[in-house]
């Protein structure tokens, strides 16, 4: 009997190992579909546009937003973020599980909207680490990590109120984790909710 989609949100401080670990998650559950946001970000190398992101111009993403077309929207590391409302809604509806990497101001608002959702926070085991992956990555430059540390800080102070924190120390360590609530969400009850009558009529 299929169940309803699962909306799985993920959170973390930049660098703490988000986008490693949901690329492991789609691989390993093809299904999933991801909510792709919209930003006012430039493009990095090898991200494309209507895969990674819907990059928009900020006066595009103003227009949208005035529409009522995001589900939520924040402003990180001063660019503007959002997910697009309509292919979330048809997507859960279908009974397909919905992946979305939002920050935490996002995830809030996500919570007020979409209350089913479960809500993943990924750590990094220390602050030192966060600065050497984010070192490591070679994307940003100083002044960029500067921001992205303090933001960290903040952001990990806000990360009480999720459903789970995962601690990406060892990464088969952090993924069995992250997989792990996946799947036990599969098995709530409020989406499986005619799976007991089904069974006492058969
Ligand atoms: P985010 O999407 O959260 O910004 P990334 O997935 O890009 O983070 O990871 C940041 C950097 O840390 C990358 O260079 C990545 O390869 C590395 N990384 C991710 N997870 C681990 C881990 N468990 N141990 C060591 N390095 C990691
Ligand atoms: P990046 O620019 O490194 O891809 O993402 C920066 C931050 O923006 C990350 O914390 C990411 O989770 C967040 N982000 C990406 N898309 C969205 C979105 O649609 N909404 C919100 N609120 N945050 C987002």
């Amino acid at each position: 009997m299929p169940r309803k989609g699962i909306a799985l949100v993920i959170s973390a401080p930049s660098g703490a190992g988000k986008t490693t670990l949901v690329q492991r998650l789609m691989q390993e559950f093809p299904q999933f579909g991801y909510s792709v946001s919209c930003t006012t970000r430039q493009p990095r190398q090898g991200e494309v546009n209507g895969k990674d992101y819907i990059f928009l111009s900020r006066e595009e993403f103003e227009l949208r937003r005035a529409q009522g077309y995001f589900a939520e929207w924040a402003e990180v590391h001063g660019n503007l973020y959002g997910t697009p409302l309509a292919p979330v809604k048809n997507s859960l509806q279908n009974g397909q599980d919905v992946l979305f990497d939002i920050d935490v101001q996002g995830a809030a608002q996500m919570k007020l909207s979409l209350a089913e959702a479960v809500f993943v926070f990924i750590l990094p085991p220390s602050m030192e680490e966060l600065e050497r992956r984010l070192r490591s990555r070679g994307l940003d430059d100083e002044g960029t990590i500067e921001r992205r540390l303090t933001n960290a800080r903040q952001e990990i102070r806000e990360s009480r109120w999720y459903d789970a924190l995962v601690v990406n120390d060892e990464l088969d360590a952090a993924y069995d984790a992250l997989r792990a609530v996946f799947v036990a969400a599969g098995l709530a009850p409020c989406r499986n909710p005619d799976l007991p009558d089904y069974l006492l009529n058969h």
